[in-house]
């Protein structure tokens, strides 16, 4: 007889299923609407210069789906550092299967990953901050490069209240780091619009949302949090929140 306890059931994070009542439905209604009409004169004004850093978030699921519903034109590119959870190379497959699309990926250069590794070791990343930005300089950074070649603007998930880090985010700024315009269609969005929108289009999501992790990034820097945490406590929690960006998203 196996005397082993069954495993207790899954944690649901309860934020992951705001109430759907009629006055945020009516606000999800009105702000997707204005994402879409704020994508669609973007990818009128850049055209092919215009492309969207899919990060796989809640908040970039829910633009995936406004953009192809609205069948925009406009590249999708994500950036797999080889650290991504296998919940989030789920969703990848679930995201191509549901909208019959290949998403285009961008990885690390193997060279500058090997000689990182070689000379830090594997989790390097946990001594230090520079270490750790450096880590992210390889994995992202340089891909995120790759990616915007050429470009003249990018499109992104972000979402003003998700840290202090992102407060007074707009929806149309110039990049530090790239000097590119970058575009923040759900910049003014809460995280309940952001699930309600899930929720009501049957969007698909990264599961880890469901067990406490809001903010998902490389396994070994993100873990769950607490209720009444800061959204992003859970990336890089050894350091203090002020720094704590990848410098995909920086200010200047
Ligand atoms: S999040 Fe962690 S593992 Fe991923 S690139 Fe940054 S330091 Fe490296």
């Amino acid at each position: 007889m196996n005397s082993n306890p069954l495993p207790s059931p899954p944690a649901r994070n309860p934020a992951t299923r705001p109430a759907l009542t009629d006055a945020l439905r009516a606000a999800v209604a009105e702000k997707a609407a204005a994402a879409r009409d704020f994508l669609i004169a973007a990818a009128a004004e850049f055209g092919e210069a215009l492309t969207f850093a899919n990060s796989l978030g809640a908040e970039d699921v829910a633009l995936t789906d406004i953009l192809l519903a609205a069948r925009l034109p406009i590249d999708i590119f994500l950036l797999d550092t080889g650290r991504l959870p296998a919940e989030t190379h789920a969703l990848l497959a679930e995201l191509e299967a549901r909208y019959h699309i290949r998403l285009q990926f961008f990885f690390p250069e193997a060279a500058a990953v090997e000689n990182y590794v070689r000379a830090h070791g594997i989790n390097a990343f946990y001594d230090s901050a520079e270490l750790r930005r450096a880590c992210c300089r390889v994995r992202k950074l340089e891909p995120l490069q790759r990616a915007l070649a050429g470009k003249k603007a990018w499109i992104t998930g972000l979402r003003a209240a998700q840290s202090p880090t992102r407060d007074g985010l707009a929806r149309r700024e110039t990049d530090a780091n790239t000097g590119l315009v970058k575009l923040n269609p759900l910049a003014d969005w809460s995280e309940a619009e952001t699930w309600a929108y899930i929720r009501l289009h049957d969007v698909p999501f990264n599961a880890l949302h469901e067990r406490f992790y809001p903010s998902i990034g490389c396994a070994p820097c993100t873990r769950a949090i607490s209720l009444g945490e800061d959204l992003r406590a859970g990336r890089w929690w050894w350091e203090a929140p002020e720094g704590k960006e990848c410098g995909l998203h920086v200010k200047p």
